[in-house]
């Protein structure tokens, strides 16, 4: 299924597409504020989609600060982190609109932990459907508890990736490399010849980069103007930048990040 290696006449090939998954194929439906304010609202209280957005951006730029304040480091990797980091976090919220309520803590779990909250983005089926067909393989690297398998099922694009790393079945994380190694291995790549597609700079772009793989930033809300590397807006540019990345020359005097072989073929482009 692989795109057939050709050093001579392609100066660099891309074999496997990545992606992440929250926020850059799925998102929660219909909204993160509409289904808080939602869930809040089932349980009594006054709070409308409005209140529950002003909240969230209110505190969206100390999200940093406030995940570390939950005292859990990686979230998804086993249970009880997880219930104890977005406790946390819903929590802090509920604290903001001047409301305690544990019940609701766990009500506001169980909304968000539930594969019906959730949709795909509109450009995902068709940029998935558009890199196959250009021969391309396609996988996952998410931090996202071991349940992302059951919802990608259900959201039927489970089958479309070869290989799939999820945090809480591989027991590590995202920014570790370890996780972008583990997904090269696994889909027995190399890593110049893999791109990786996330939203978050920190999460996917600079770790991937890293780990020598080509980096794309999909930057839906149009937030990193600023960004050195390669930005999309939407996955409808994604084939087009693949097969652009694909033509690139690659800088021969970078060294891989994985030696495997001297062809200069198998050197990564400089990252950007
Ligand atoms: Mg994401």
């Amino acid at each position: 299924m692989g795109r057939p290696v050709e050093p001579l006449a392609l100066v660099s090939g891309i074999d496997i597409v990545f992606f992440d998954a929250g926020e850059t194929l799925l998102h929660p439906h219909p909204s993160f504020p509409e289904l808080f304010a939602r869930t809040v609202q089932n349980k009594g209280h006054d709070v409308s989609v409005k209140d529950a957005t002003e909240v969230q951006l209110r505190l969206a730029p100390h999200l940093v600060e406030l995940a570390e304040d939950t005292g859990v480091e990686n979230p998804s990797l086993q249970p009880e982190d997880s219930l104890r980091f977005w406790s946390f976090l819903y929590r802090r919220l509920l604290k903001e609109l001047g409301i305690e309520d544990e019940e609701l803590v766990s009500a506001l779990y169980a909304t968000f932990s539930d594969i019906s909250s959730y949709a795909l983005f509109d450009d995902v089926l068709p940029a998935l459907q558009r890199l196959e067909s250009a021969g391309y393989r396609l996988g996952l690297i998410s931090n996202f508890e071991g349940w992302l398998e059951e919802m990608l099922v259900e959201l039927e694009i489970g089958h479309l990736f070869e290989v799939r790393i999820v945090s809480g079945a591989e027991g590590v994380e995202k920014p570790d490399p370890r996780i972008y190694e583990l997904a090269l291995e696994r889909a027995g790549a190399e890593a110049q010849a893999a791109v990786h597609v996330g939203d978050s700079p920190a999460m996917d772009v600079e770790p991937a980069a890293a780990a020598g793989m080509r980096a794309v930033l999909l930057d839906r809300l149009g937030r990193y103007g600023d960004h050195p590397g390669t930005v999309i807006s939407s996955l409808d540019q994604l084939a087009r930048v693949v097969a652009d990345l694909a033509r690139e020359p690659l800088d021969p005097s970078v060294p891989s990040a994985r030696p495997r072989g001297d062809s200069p073929a198998r050197h990564r482009r400089r990252r950007r």
